[in-house]
This record gives C-alpha cells, structure tokens and sequence, in this order.
C-alpha cells in the first residue's frame, strides 16, 4: 500500500471551540492584542486600524508560477525574479506569518463545517496566530531550482500544482515552452515537508474551451500520473483549475464523482468562514512587488473579501 504523509498540523485549534464560541472569541481577541496593542490600534487615524476581531479570522492563498534569475518588468503574475521571491519570504516571515499545507486548509474548512452543522452560530477559523499559504503553478523547473532552495532557507512551505503531461522522467527540452521539472524532483522536495504536490490537470486545457467530458478526462488522467509517479500523497485531493476556469457543472462533479476535497481558483479573496471548498480564492502575487506591498495586498485583500 502506498505510503501517506501525514502532515503535522503546525497551529492548534481552539480547544474546545466546536461548543464554546465565547472561548473562540477571547483567542481570537487574545491574537489582536498580540498583534497590536488595543490602545495602540484606537490611537490611530481610522484607515490605518488594523482589521477587527472577526475580519483577521482569514487565510490569505498567494499564488504564484515561474521564477527567473534575471530582473522581470513589473506587473506580471506569471513571472518573477528569484531575488522578489525572497524578499516577499521573508517579509512574510518577519510578519508573523507561518506557512500551511492545503491539507491544513482542509482540516480548518471541515471543522468549520462540523460547527455550522452543530448549529453553532458564530463559527469561524479559530486560528491562533497568522498563517499563509504558498500555492505555485504549472511546474516549472525554476520551482526546483529557484524557489524550492529558498524555502529550505526560511523553513516555509509550498503547495505545488503540476501539469501531469508536461512532467517527466529527466527533463524534456521543448524550444517552445518553459521548462518544467522532474518526476524525481517532485518526490524529493515532497519528501522534504515543505512541498505538496498536486493536480492542475494533464494538459492544462481550461474548461469552457473543450467538452466537459475532455475536461474531465483530462482532470482523471492528471490524477493517474500523480497516483503512480509519486511516492507520497497528501491527505487531501486538490485541484487546482487551468487558468482558473471553473462551471457550476465543474464545480458540483468534480466534488461528488471525482472526490475532491479543494477545487482551487484564480478567484481574488482570502480564505475565511465562509469560503467554499468548491471554489477557493487566491492572490495572483505580481512581479514588482516589493515584500511590503505584498503584506498591503494581503490586507487590502482581505478588507474587500469582508465587505463583499
Ligand atoms: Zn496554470
């Protein structure tokens, strides 16, 4: 039988939350002050407040895809230089943030489920301190070459969604697409802890530009390759949406015929109590970002997800 990480949960949900909401919200009221001394917060202009209790109750998702030696002009979600990629690691380190797996989302999601089902009329994240997820794209070989060197540096993880036909054995050199990586590198940075490896379908071919029979065949065959090339799994089944394209169809059979437990968007927002696990939003990360414009995104993100 094959071998299943387990991936250590790395924050603690409120004890007892599932049937005390009075003790979610002193933990919750516990993390702002940590944060940010109250009379410190009420002493500032109104714009620069912090977020209130319930509105830091969030997961921000960043996503990011190929990185590069070399300077990349400003603007571009597809690409980055290695050097900003650092600097937003460690601004995000400095920050507070701790990196989580999309299993840890999982786990999270499913207990604030359990609590809507109890009936529980205020429930949320619990979270217990600031906590981010890494997401990467596509495959790319500067995944393993660049970046994967840079999370080993600051101890963060990453959560990786490959392009099943682009990968191989030993790498392929095609004059008229990036390089991707490696079987061999997938499983080596997933037998690091700090990488998760997951489906972004085998050829990458968005749903509403095929039949949905294709895009399914497409999103089963992208399984299959994971199913038999990787040595470890994660606990959870993710799929992660070709250029974030996504049906109402897709959404409901990719959840109930194929199991999905995370169906992964380029949807704009951040995780919070009342996102769907059908449709998870991230933050497309630009090239030019300098490590505290991201920090602002984040927050300006999450600011637009509550008033929506
Ligand atoms: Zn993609």
């Amino acid at each position: 039988m094959k071998k299943y990480t387990v991936f250590v949960m790395t924050f603690l949900l409120t004890v007892g939350s599932f049937f005390s909401t009075a003790s979610a919200k002193e933990g919750a009221v516990q993390n702002q002050t940590e944060n940010m001394e109250i009379s410190e917060a009420l002493s500032q202009p109104a714009e620069t407040q912090t977020l209130n209790v319930e509105e830091n109750d969030y997961i921000p998702i960043l996503m990011y895809h190929h990185f590069k030696t070399e300077d990349v002009p400003s603007g571009d979600g597809a690409n980055m230089s290695i050097d900003e990629f650092e600097e937003h690691l460690k601004a995000l380190q400095e920050a507070g943030y701790t990196t989580l797996f999309l299993s840890d989302l999982n786990h999270v999601l499913q207990n604030v489920q359990t609590e809507k089902q109890m009936g529980i009329t205020d429930p949320g994240l619990h979270l217990d301190g600031k906590y981010i997820i890494i997401t990467i794209d596509d495959g790319y070989r500067s995944n393993y070459e660049l970046a994967y060197p840079l999370l080993q540096k600051y101890d963060m993880k990453a959560s990786i969604s490959v392009i099943t036909s682009r990968i191989h054995h030993g790498y392929i050199h095609s004059s008229n697409e990036i390089e991707k990586m490696s079987w061999e590198n997938l499983n080596e940075m997933q037998q690091s802890g700090l990488v998760e490896i997951f489906s972004h379908t085998y050829d990458h071919e968005p749903v509403g530009d095929r039949l949905f029979t294709d895009f399914r065949s497409s999103v089963l065959k992208g399984e299959e390759m994971l199913e038999k090339e990787l040595e470890m799994r994660s606990p959870v089944k993710v799929l992660t949406y070709p250029n974030g394209n996504y049906t109402n169809q897709t959404q409901v059979l990719m959840r109930s015929m194929l199991g999905y437990d995370l169906q992964l968007t380029t949807n704009s927002g951040v995780v919070n109590r009342n996102t769907s696990i059908l449709e998870i939003p991230r933050i497309t990360v630009n090239s030019g970002w300098t490590g505290q414009q991201l920090l602002e995104k984040i927050e300006q993100t999450a600011k637009k997800t509550f008033e929506s």
